[in-house]
């Protein structure tokens, strides 16, 4: 097939446009490098540098289906920018509807997220546990959800949404490098680089056994395979949506061990407040993916910290 990757010069999308090309696909990638990087892009796959309110020229490449991982994903930011989130995540894929409609290009395969559920009544979260985002980020990305399951049913898209929990480690050089970092793993990678002084630990009073928020660690790798089986999964008209994580939940503080472990370097922490908007805990059941896609994870967060870690290292300052 050849397959349009937004955002492919990203940390998610890079890694798919690899592995897709690697599957014999043909890629065009559209990016306005706002944080993506050209460089990311794998060789072998052709760049559209601009957005995706814009997609005609990138469409307009023979396209057969999209993989859409364009966006803003940042919790924080979206709390004290709610207007960027709304814009880029929710008009930028209704003018992708729009534009892929016109063109006849009938399949997607989305970036949907964890934080579409808020705070979880049920752990491990399976995907009838009702939608409730405690924030614009997740509310964005649920808006988009709901925006997939009325365009397959009125115009015949067939659509996957992939709800990812804690999306970690690399992939042969392609990986994460934000230039503002927010997430744990790699924050507590830089402390271990010598890089930063201390991880704040945000939090250790929660109702956890260890009192730090416990997260569902998924290796890049392994979510990208899902999503190679995703993109063959619909019917014209069907909407499907799949949780994807690991299933085994991780407290911060086990997290940090784990990157002593593989670092073979101290990591010095402090504890911080609380981050709004925190769940305790967040676990996924992926049995809906196990079942209908085949897909079975097979990286630990031990593979998820060294390829992290590798990459890092390979990287310049
Ligand atoms: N976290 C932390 N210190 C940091 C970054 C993250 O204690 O410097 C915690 C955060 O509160 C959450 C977990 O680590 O409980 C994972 O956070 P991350 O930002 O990596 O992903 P999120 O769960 O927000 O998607």
């Amino acid at each position: 097939m050849r397959l349009l990757v937004t955002g492919g010069a990203g940390y998610i999308g890079s890694v798919v446009a690899a592995q897709l090309l690697e599957a014999g696909h043909d890629v065009v990638v559209l990016d306005d490098l706002s944080t993506g990087h050209a460089d990311a892009v794998p060789a072998g796959a052709e760049l559209v540098v601009g957005s995706v309110a814009d997609p005609g020229e990138a469409l307009g490449r023979g396209v057969d289906a999209v993989l859409h991982f364009a966006g803003t994903s940042l919790v924080g930011e979206s709390v004290q920018r709610p207007e960027l989130y709304w814009h880029t995540n929710v008009v930028g894929t209704r003018l992708l509807l729009d534009a892929m409609r016109v063109r006849g290009v009938r399949r997607i395969v989305f970036s949907s997220t964890a934080a579409t559920y808020g705070v979880p009544q049920h752990v491990p979260v399976e995907e009838t546990e009702p939608a409730a985002p405690t924030n614009p980020y997740g509310a964005s990305k649920l808006a988009v959800d709901h925006m997939l399951s009325g365009e397959a049913a009125a115009y015949d898209l067939a659509a996957v949404s992939l709800r990812y929990f804690n999306v970690a480690g690399a992939w042969r050089g392609f990986g994460e490098r934000h230039a503002t970092e927010t997430h744990l793993i790699p924050i507590a990678l830089q402390v271990a680089a010598g890089r930063r002084e201390r991880l704040s630990i945000y939090g250790d009073d929660y109702p956890t056994p260890d009192g730090t928020c416990v997260r569902d660690y998924i290796h890049v790798a392994d979510l990208s395979q899902a999503h190679l089986l995703a993109l063959e999964a619909p019917q014209p008209g069907q909407h499907l949506v799949y949780n994807l994580g690991n299933g085994a939940g991780f407290s911060v503080r086990q997290v940090v061990d784990v990157v002593r472990e593989v670092t073979g370097h101290p990591v010095p922490v402090e504890v911080a407040p609380r981050r709004p908007g925190d769940p305790p805990v967040l676990v996924a059941s992926s049995r809906r993916a196990q079942h209908d896609l085949g897909w079975t994870p097979q990286r630990q967060l031990a593979a998820m910290v060294s390829d992290a870690w590798e990459l890092a290292r390979s990287l310049p300052d």
